[in-house]
Formats: C-alpha cells, sequence, structure tokens
C-alpha cells in the first residue's frame, strides 16, 4: 500500500511538473518581450534623437546611398527595421555558446523556479487540515499571486486524481524538481534567430511607440519629427531637431530645376523663397498657412552632416532625381569626422 501510494504521488507530481511546464514557459514567453525592449530602450537612452543619431554614423559608415535613400524617404520603415537588426544582433548572436536572448530567458526562469520552490515550501504548514481539492486549490492560487503563472483548475484533474500523500507530494516535487526539469523548461528558447523566435507579444512595438512615436516628417526636407509620442499635436506642433538639405528629398527650384541646397529653417528666416502649393506659389515664411501642425523655427545653424553627405553623393542625388544640384564650395572643406562631430553635438 505504502508502494503503490509512492508511486501514484510520483504520478501526480509528473502530472503537476508537466501543467507548470507549460505555464512556466508561457511566463518566460510573456517577460521576453518587455526585457528585451527595456534592453534597446536603454541602448538608445529612451531617446528618438539617440537612436536617429546612430542610424546616421551607421549610413556613414556603410556607405551604401541605396540605403541611405531608404531613410530620406521613409525613415519611419528605416527605423523599424533598424531596431530589429539591433534587436537580432543584440539578442541572437551567440556568444560564449549561448545567445542573450536565452540567458534572459534563464534568469526569468530561475527567478520563477525560486518562487515555485517558495510556494511549495509554504505549502507544508498547510497540508494537514485542507481536502485534496482545495489544496490543490490553494496550490493554485499562490503560484498565481506569488509566481504570476496562471493554470486553470481543470488543469489540476490529474494531480488531484494520483494525489495521496500531501507530504509526500510536495517532498518528491522539491527533491526532484530540479532533475532536468528547468533544462527541459529551457530547451524552449535555444533559438538562434529573430525568425525562430515566436514572441507572445512583439517587442518591436513598444520599442517602436517609445522611440518614434510620431510619424511626421517636414514637408520639405522629410527629416523625421523629434517628437517620439505618437499623439502629441495636443501638446505641441512637429518639430524637427535639424532639418536636412532640401535637395536631400528631391525638393527642387521650379524656375532652375535644380535640386534645394537651401535649409527649411533659413527659408523661412529669409522669406524670399517661395514653395509650391497646387497651383500657388506660398513664401516659406508663410509655411503654417499650409502646414498649421509644423514648427519651422527660423535658426541659423544648417546641417554639417547633410552638407558633407550632398558633396560624398552628388552624382548619386543627381542620377536620383535626373536634376543637377549646385553646391557651395565651403561645403566640400567637411571631413568625415565634422559630419559625425555635428550630430553628436546637436543631441547633447
Ligand atoms: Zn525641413
Ligand atoms: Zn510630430
Amino acid at each position: 500500500m505504502m508502494v503503490k501510494s509512492a508511486s501514484e504521488d510520483s504520478i501526480a507530481v509528473y502530472c503537476f511538473k508537466e501543467v507548470l511546464s507549460t505555464a512556466i514557459v508561457e511566463h518566460i514567453r510573456r517577460q521576453i518581450p518587455n526585457r528585451v525592449a527595456e534592453d534597446i530602450l536603454r541602448i538608445f537612452s529612451h531617446s528618438k534623437w539617440e537612436l536617429i543619431k546612430q542610424i546616421l554614423i551607421d549610413l556613414e559608415k556603410g556607405k551604401s546611398f541605396k540605403d541611405y535613400l531608404r531613410y530620406i524617404k521613409h525613415p519611419e520603415a528605416f527605423a523599424g527595421s533598424y531596431l530589429k537588426n539591433r534587436t537580432c544582433e543584440t539578442f541572437f548572436h551567440k556568444n560564449d555558446g549561448e545567445t542573450k536572448y536565452f540567458r534572459i530567458a534563464e534568469e526569468q526562469a530561475n527567478i520563477d523556479f525560486q518562487a515555485v520552490s517558495d510556494v511549495m515550501y509554504d505549502l507544508h504548514q498547510y497540508n494537514e487540515s485542507l481536502s485534496t481539492s482545495s489544496f490543490t486549490e490553494l496550490l493554485r492560487r499562490n503560484l498565481q499571486a506569488k509566481v504570476g503563472i496562471t493554470i486553470s483548475s481543470s488543469s489540476f484533474s490529474q494531480v488531484e486524481a494520483h494525489l495521496q500523500n500531501r507530504q509526500t507530494f510536495i517532498d518528491l516535487f522539491i527533491d526532484k524538481q530540479m532533475d532536468g526539469f528547468k533544462e527541459s523548461v529551457l530547451a524552449n528558447f535555444q533559438v538562434t534567430s529573430d525568425d525562430q523566435v515566436e514572441w507572445l507579444h512583439s517587442p518591436y512595438d513598444k520599442m517602436k511607440d517609445i522611440l518614434w512615436g510620431c510619424d511626421a516628417k517636414c514637408p520639405f526636407c522629410y527629416e523625421p519629427c523629434i517628437n517620439a509620442q505618437k499623439d502629441h499635436l495636443k501638446d505641441g506642433l512637429h518639430k524637427c531637431a535639424s532639418h536636412r538639405v532640401q535637395g536631400v528629398s528631391g525638393s527642387h527650384w521650379i524656375a532652375t530645376k535644380k535640386l534645394s541646397e537651401a535649409f527649411c529653417n533659413i527659408c523661412v528666416s529669409e522669406g524670399s523663397a517661395t514653395f509650391k502649393h497646387g497651383d500657388k506659389s506660398i513664401n516659406f515664411k508663410d509655411y503654417k498657412t499650409i502646414y498649421p501642425d509644423w514648427d519651422i523655427p527660423p535658426y541659423p545653424e544648417t546641417s554639417v552632416y547633410w552638407k558633407r553627405f550632398c558633396c560624398e553623393y552628388q552624382q548619386c542625388l543627381e542620377k536620383q532625381y535626373g536634376m543637377p544640384i549646385t553646391i557651395p564650395d565651403h561645403w566640400k572643406r567637411f571631413s568625415k569626422e565634422d559630419a559625425i562631430n555635428s550630430i553628436t553635438l546637436e543631441a547633447s
């Protein structure tokens, strides 16, 4: 009889571990996207400008006009894939045979297994006085409250069917829970790429919402709005950290059919140039009559980064838009370091 009871309790432990394993795997899966997103947000100091700056530095290093063009035209989509690539590099490159993705799964598993152990130890004091169903219900509720894992009452039916002696059940679980149990749970996280991973919820939505937010682009130069809140218009207008050379986005002078070498902030400050809107020519100074959601302050600084880009990729730009651009001679003196330094300073 004792042998039967012990083996029945072993079966109850086996059934419990089956149920627990599924619940812990799901709990870890639920935690991982948040931890991944938090890590990536930290890399970019929770700052949209920091993300833009790193994109610009990487584009400069990459020397690909095609990549530049993707960013120039659709910065929001480019930023989305940039964050995805950064996540892939950070979490799915193996270091000492393991990925960071696996390591955070392991960290979370350690937390969960410790909490499960605590719950089981705490149960010692209840095991004499409760009925079997009250005992498993208490176990279920404690796992929910103290570990954060949700298991339905019905999932415990097999545990209840085999459970004979609660003390033996607890002791068997505590003695045997480390016998490959954690390893079998962690085997679910041995993925090696972001293509193979099954996110329970996407970490990218959170990253993009917090780091990018507003998708608006300057109507003249396409520089992204620097505000990282999606619906910031109720609190403030769209605004750029620094405008690009307008010709970079294909903006051109109608009279000369040349790409514009002008900057939006200078155009609105001087008030001599106009832009076409439908049939009308609008003075840049009056841009708010057409784009009331935009604020383009007339400050005098202009982007060294984009001036140097025009010098380096002049032929590509002219070929892309089928128009020449007249580059002022003094732009040609800027070095790569000047370009990088200029965006680093703008960030501060
Ligand atoms: Zn602009
Ligand atoms: Zn905006």
